[in-house]
């Protein structure tokens, strides 16, 4: 695995925990959204801790594609239906905010922050990219339809945001992190209350972020039932033209570009872990198709939770654990949902109002149709005969030849071939010989 962002880029080094600590906010995880979480409670004065199992932005934040945009695929028309205006307006907002935060942000932080417009194109269906443009715009920001984009091809039809961007992530991740009270190579293998177990000491705290991409604690708020997690994967090109935007295909089998730096990066090939999809093989004959000029540098693949219905989990753990709060299941979003999560987390926190923390808030109705899928997909993985067995809740392992990897398709752990761990929400090796 080739990832760009950590090339020719030396990460920040923190101690790890040598002994007991208190503090009176523990920040357990340290990728985007744990990292800005700590970065608003320091700025608010609030004394913060932040523990990190290995290396900052070594999790998922290493291998996005660091787009920052409201536009989140075609959710606006759905997300209408669903919830009605209003939610789908504070959603809208939360993250056209988030866009203006990392622009003011990265006047302090150089992280090759970059103004672009951001597109969602759709070959075949533009009625769909009609009905997104009229559902943003009546949303009241100015998202235009076209059939004009960069790509060689023509489309049905496509929505343009202005005035979205793209960063470098792991530069703004280290910027962003200086100065914070953290703690690597500290993984946090259980709370008790609102006390942090590691092998190198405890933490006390009196109010918790679990920041771990997939919230670890199992006995409290279902995660294992409202997450599953979804795989893409990335190449990146050189000698291919620069697209001046963002652009990703509504497709669900679609590919998304950007560019950085001279190259071009082109992701698809998504599938739910654990279970078989396009992989490389699809970004790759994208390229090979249309620009056969160009020679690829790097190559990556990563995960993402998504929710069942869309929209991120944002807010109190579960009822039972009033301070302990949690930020997952972006959905391949989590640049601008995890600033928004930050200043929820921040503000609830502080005791302030924040507008846009009902359309989060973790407790909503589980009633959906991603909601069976999800345990039709356990109930029929937990009856597979098999002996290699997911070391989280015992969900048979597939077998990933592509990545060498044991890969479990009912909450998307990831074991090397000898069963060491690569992906949570398991927390340690699997038996797998
Ligand atoms: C291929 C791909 C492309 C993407 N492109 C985009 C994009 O263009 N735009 C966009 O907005 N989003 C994008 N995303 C989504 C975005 O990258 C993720 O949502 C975001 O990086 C998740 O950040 P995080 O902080 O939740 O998780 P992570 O970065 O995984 O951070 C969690 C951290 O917690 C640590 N941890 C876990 N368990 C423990 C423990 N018990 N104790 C201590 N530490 C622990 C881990 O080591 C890790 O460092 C993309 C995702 C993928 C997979």
């Amino acid at each position: 695995m080739d990832f760009l962002w950590t090339k020719e880029l030396t990460p920040p080094s923190f101690s790890e925990l040598n002994g007991d600590q208190e503090t009176d906010v523990l920040i357990i995880g340290g990728g985007m959204a744990g990292v800005l979480c700590a970065f608003w409670l320091k700025e608010a004065g609030v004394d913060v801790l932040l523990a990190e199992g290995k290396r900052i932005g070594a999790g998922i934040t290493k291998g996005t594609t660091a787009v920052l945009t409201a536009q989140h695929d075609t959710l606006y028309q759905d997300m209408i239906q669903r919830f009605g205006k209003e939610k789908a307006g504070l959603y809208l907002q939360a993250n056209l905010q988030a866009v203006e935060k990392f622009r003011v942000l990265a006047a302090q932080i150089p992280c090759d922050f970059e103004d672009k417009p951001s597109m969602m194109y759709s070959l075949h269906d533009r009625a769909l990219m009609e009905r997104e443009a009229r559902a943003v715009r009546a949303l009241g920001f100015p998202a235009e339809f076209t059939t004009q984009t960069p790509l060689p091809f023509s489309v049905a039809g496509a929505v343009r945001y202005p005035n979205m961007a793209q960063f470098h992530p792991l530069k703004f991740l280290y910027g962003a992190a200086q100065g914070l009270n953290i703690f690597e190579n500290t993984f946090v293998e259980k709370l008790e209350g609102t006390t942090a177990i590691t092998k190198q000491g405890r933490i006390r705290a009196k109010k918790v972020i679990v920041a771990t991409h997939y919230p670890f604690l199992n006995r409290h708020g279902l995660y294992f039932m409202k997450l599953y997690q979804q795989r893409s994967y990335v190449i990146a090109l050189e000698n291919a033209p620069d697209l001046g935007c963002t652009i990703e295909d509504a497709a669900q089998n679609g590919v998304y570009l950007r560019n950085y730096n001279g190259l071009l990066l082109i992701g698809g090939g998504d599938h739910r872990t654990g279970k078989k999809g396009g992989g490389f093989a699809v970004p790759r004959s994208f390229a090979k198709q249309y620009f056969p000029q160009a020679r690829e540098k790097y190559a990556w693949s990563n995960q993402d939770c998504v929710s069942l219905d869309g929209v991120p989990y944002i807010g109190p753990y579960s009822p039972g654990l009033p301070n302990v709060f949690v930020a997952s299941g972006f959905e391949l979003w989590g640049m601008t949902t995890s600033l928004a999560a930050s200043k929820i987390l921040t503000d609830t926190i502080l005791g302030r109002e924040n507008l846009f923390a009902p359309v989060f808030t973790p407790d909503r109705t589980m009633l959906t149709g991603q909601l069976f899928s999800n345990l039709g997909t356990t109930l029929l993985d937990f009856v597979t005969p098999t002996t290699k067995r997911c070391s989280h809740l015992g969900c048979a392992l597939q077998w990933n030849a592509a990545e060498h990897s044991w890969d479990c398709p009912c909450h998307g752990s990831r074991f090397d071939e000898h069963g060491g761990l690569l992906d949570n929400p398991a927390m340690r090796d699997s038996d797998v010989e």
